[in-house]
């Protein structure tokens, strides 16, 4: 038995289902999941003494690779200073500021301790603001386990086969309206019958929890107009895309405005760590300053400031979204030349630093409908033969990818090469 075996096992006794996240169970690929013991640059070393190259990065957080030694100096340094004080800092106006430099529409900014509590407050601080109760939300874009948005969620919520959690009241889940992501009239249909009750809409601007999917042409510009013209907000949920698409994010790389932003991930570079901003006329009806209640006893924590920060500064470099750009495109177009002389139908999508795969005979997937009827068996295939390849990929076909500025060329060469011998080994 190898030590992740047992480790799970133990585990089993006493955290349910063995993990403190769902998706780490390996729920969505079967098998036993890998018990990390350290990391580093493009790497993860389990407890067994494996390397794997790793393109979960934490789930996005790390992309300047893991342990990078400026992001953990910084980290040892504020640690040295005290863990938390439970008053105003000064590194928090640091970071405010910062977010505000490279996200302009982000004008004002309250920090929380996770990309749930920043969606969730988003919801509470529109509903409070328009005075609206119902959310419209896209199947299979997960924002968070908050009640209202755990209705048709993707991520684990897609491998467990739920459409919405018990324990997510009926008269609450009631107010919240899915529609198809990609869909336009969808959404249109929707505003036209109930547009004056609907406080916001909450989208993955690029969709990354039912793999990846990006805004067809016009996606996101007719949300805009759409709430514009029902004085409805608009959310855009850039926890994972936040940084990563784009150093501004989804709405630098597509140019439209959201009134309010969610962030997470790299904005705590690897700590917990999420945010919420925008409109000065919104922002201010949050507590203090207005009657939406929303806190945080380590909100701002500065720790995890100190090692957001440092994140932030790092990929302010032009230099590393062009090299983490050009990476990407060239991981997803070895995974398809890897597809296509094994004969294995494979669409691929990338798009700054995430990226998807498809195990589909379409060209291109742009709805949740397409993506829940990829091939799941073969990806499951795919996902065990790169780990023993010693590449670790998302283990769910619904998840996007990350790339990291510690994938270089030999990194990026190897996890090809493991690609091309996968994919010949699978079932045709
Ligand atoms: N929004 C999006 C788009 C996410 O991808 C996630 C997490 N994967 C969340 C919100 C929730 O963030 P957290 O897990 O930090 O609560």
């Amino acid at each position: 038995m190898s030590r992740s075996e047992s480790l799970y096992s133990q585990a089993c006794q006493s955290i349910p289902g063995g993990v403190n996240s769902p998706v780490r169970a390996f729920n969505g690929v079967g098998g036993t999941p890998v018990f990390i013991e350290k990391a580093d640059g493009p790497y993860l070393y389990d407890v067994d003494g494996k390397r794997y190259i790793d393109y979960v990065g934490s789930w996005g957080p790390m992309i300047m690779g893991h342990n990078h030694p400026t992001i953990r100096d910084a980290v040892i340094s504020a640690a040295a200073n005290g863990l938390s004080y439970g008053a105003p800092t000064a590194i928090e106006v640091t970071m405010a500021e910062a977010i505000r430099n490279i996200m302009p529409n982000m004008e004002k900014v309250r920090m929380v301790n996770s990309g749930t509590e920043a969606t969730m407050s988003a919801i509470r601080l529109a509903r409070g603001f328009t005075g609206r109760n119902k959310l419209l939300k896209f199947e299979g874009c997960y924002h968070g386990h908050s009640d209202s948005l755990l209705v048709k969620a993707g991520s684990g919520m897609l491998t467990m086969g739920e459409p919405t959690s018990p324990g997510v009241p009926a008269d609450l889940a009631k107010h919240t309206i899915t529609v198809s992501y990609n869909n336009i009239d969808e959404v249109k249909a929707v505003f036209d019958e109930v547009g004056k009750d609907i406080a916001a809409i909450i989208v993955e601007p690029v969709a990354g929890n039912m793999n990846c999917i990006p805004p067809v042409e016009g996606f996101l510009e007719g949300l805009r107009q759409i709430c514009d013209e029902h004085g409805s907000v608009l959310i855009f949920d850039e926890v994972m895309t936040g940084f990563r698409v784009h150093l501004g994010g989804a709405q630098a790389h597509y140019n439209v405005a959201p009134d309010l932003t969610t962030l997470g991930k790299i904005i705590g570079g690897g700590m917990p760590v999420g945010a919420f901003g925008g409109k000065t006329e919104i922002m201010d009806f949050i507590a203090p300053t207005g009657p939406v209640y929303q806190a945080g006893t380590l909100s701002g924590n500065p720790v995890a400031m100190a090692a957001g920060l440092a994140t932030l500064d790092l990929i302010k470099d032009p230099k590393v979204h062009a090299q983490i750009t050009r990476s990407t495109k060239y991981l997803t177009q070895g995974f398809a030349q890897a597809a296509a002389e094994a004969g294995i139908p494979l669409a691929t999508v990338n798009i700054g630093g995430m990226f998807g795969y498809f195990f589909t005979d379409a060209a291109q997937v742009t709805s949740f409908e397409q993506a829940t009827h990829c091939n799941v068996e073969r990806f499951k295939e795919f996902f065990h033969l790169m780990l023993e390849e010693g590449v670790y990929l998302a283990p769910s076909a619904y998840e996007a990818g990350f790339v990291s500025y510690a994938h270089n060329q030999d990194v990026l060469d190897a996890t090809i090469a493991a690609a091309k011998s996968a994919m010949k080994k699978l079932t045709q």
